[in-house]
């Protein structure tokens, strides 16, 4: 079965429904990056997903919920986790929250942990998708596990055409990194379990310092491995010269040629919505490397140095 990829019109929204209420898998567009999406509430359905990304059953999956009155049918939300989702839903927030017994989120998509993780998607195809499905669907980002997230419909289809029923084409993710990850330690206290599309700056404006998942009781991140993202090619960080043999990835003003710009304008809003299609054409040239400029940790920065830094880790 080789996918299709079709416009996300209204009867491809409605096709992708059916599909996913009969267990099987459909590439969702959302704000963040392309979501490998099945029914959150059938094993089998979430054992897929896990199969066709070659994903670690350790590692949970963000089930994804039309608003707060949903998800707050599968967790209890602190008042902490409260005034989050409703300060960033619908949006690129996703909150582990201590799941309710009650939930029919399969034990699958949480890897046997006793809490959920739960976001409540912007795009309005997500919102679609999910009122016509009228179930959670779990949906990681819709790459093979360990390699680059997928912020363009074609990107998805290369990497799981084979095994989903139906790619959704919203064209490309507006915002390019994957969701930020929020938890409430165990004294009430916000926990950045993964910097991701809000930054740190905007969250703490709402609930004040996020502590650092090292070193706190936090609720762990199974996720969070040190290699991740990667490309074919290695990764040089903090690259202010091009070296024989690499490819340059650059930000701001570059006087090497041959080179991909994250943002000419030094615009990290820009740059997080580049960043994956960029480090897809850098290593389809063929380069041995790819040198990535300097890029500054405030804001969005947070996220894509997150992610890079996890390109560039030893495999
Ligand atoms: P992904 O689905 O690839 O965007 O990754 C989701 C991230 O959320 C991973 O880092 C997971 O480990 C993390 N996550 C999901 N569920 C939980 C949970 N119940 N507790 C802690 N982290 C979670
Ligand atoms: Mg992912």
């Amino acid at each position: 079965m080789t996918a299709v990829v079709v416009s996300a019109n209204a009867d491809a929204i409605d096709r992708a429904a059916a599909a996913l209420l009969h267990g099987e898998l459909v590439v969702m567009p959302t704000e963040t990056v392309y979501g490998l999406a099945g029914d959150a509430t059938n094993p089998r359905a979430v054992a897929r997903i896990y199969a066709a990304k070659g994903r670690p059953q350790f590692n949970p999956l963000i089930s994804h919920v039309c608003g707060l009155d949903d998800a707050l049918k599968h967790a209890v939300l602190s008042p902490v986790a409260m005034r989050l989702a409703e300060a960033f839903w619908p949006g690129a927030l996703t909150l582990v929250a201590q799941r309710r017994t009650e939930s029919p989120i399969a034990e699958l998509a949480c890897a046997g942990l006793s809490s959920v993780a739960l976001r409540a998607p912007a795009h309005p195809v997500a919102q679609a998708l999910l009122a016509a499905v009228g179930r959670p669907l779990a949906a990681p980002s819709a790459n093979r596990s360990g390699r680059l997230s997928p912020t363009h419909a074609r990107h998805a289809a290369e990497d799981l055409g084979d095994d989903v029923a139906l790619v959704l084409d919203a064209g490309p993710c507006a915002m390019g990194v994957e969701s930020s990850v929020v938890a409430v330690d165990e004294a009430g206290r916000p926990v950045l379990l993964r910097p991701g599309a809000i930054s740190r700056e905007a969250l703490e404006a709402v609930v004040g310092p996020l502590a650092d998942p090292r070193g706190v009781d936090a609720p762990a991140s199974p996720g969070m491995l040190t290699s991740h993202y990667a490309p074919r090619a290695s990764v040089r960080l903090n690259a202010v010269d091009v070296r024989p043999g690499e490819a340059y990835l650059a930000f701001g003003p570059t006087p090497f040629a041959h080179a991909l710009n994250l943002s000419p304008s030094r615009d990290l809003t820009e740059a997080a919505a580049n960043l994956f299609a960029h480090l897809r054409a850098l290593d389809a040239t063929g380069a041995a490397c790819i040198a990535v400029a300097p890029i500054p940790e405030t804001g969005l920065g947070e996220a894509i140095n997150d992610r890079l830094s996890r390109a560039a880790a030893a495999r």
